[in-house]
């Protein structure tokens, strides 16, 4: 099997670096082999994140298709907001919260979208769906990136699923 690079958009906030993380480890417990990286540098809240929970920034990349075949996508789905050279990979699963634009594939993949608040409200339900327990440092990452995403459960993005993700 060959090795997969996991996600999230350019100029990365704690959501996309986050999901990058919890999205690869879980396919990881799935068998994958996966790696999370990072399409930028961690703004300053995401390097606080980063290091209260104790956790490696993760390798940011330029290009893709040097090094992998397939990729997997979080907390984006737009080409233009994607890997610059994401025309020459193929595209294996999406796990966004955001409309989708000008993004189409030649093979059948993965999709899943939610309006929901936060990418990682959704990846915290794929664990519950794998019945995949979520370490508790991963947790508190992706409980940082959904009070980032939804500005502390207050924007109007907020869903009950945000908030049931978080308790
Ligand atoms: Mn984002
Ligand atoms: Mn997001």
């Amino acid at each position: 099997m060959a090795k997969e690079l996991v996600f999230g958009h350019q100029s990365p906030d704690t959501d996309a670096i986050v999901a990058a993380k919890a999205y690869a480890y879980l396919q990881s417990k799935l068998g994958k082999d996966v790696e999370a990286v990072a399409l930028g540098e961690p703004n300053m809240e995401t390097n606080f994140v980063l290091n209260y929970f104790n956790e490696p920034t993760p390798r940011i990349i330029k290009t893709a298709a040097n090094e992998v075949d397939s990729v997997m996508l979080v907390d984006h789905n737009e080409p233009q907001q994607s890997v610059s050279d994401i025309a020459d990979v193929t595209v294996t699963h999406v796990v966004d919260h955001h409309r989708i634009n000008g993004f189409n594939t030649a093979a059948p993949l993965y999709y899943r979208a939610e309006p929901v608040g936060c990418v990682s409200t959704i990846i915290t339900e794929l664990f519950d769906e794998n019945k995949v327990e979520i370490p508790a440092q991963l947790a508190g990452l992706m409980l940082s990136a959904i009070i980032s995403d939804t500005l502390l459960l207050k924007s109007p993005t907020t869903t009950d699923k945000d908030r049931a993700a978080v308790k």
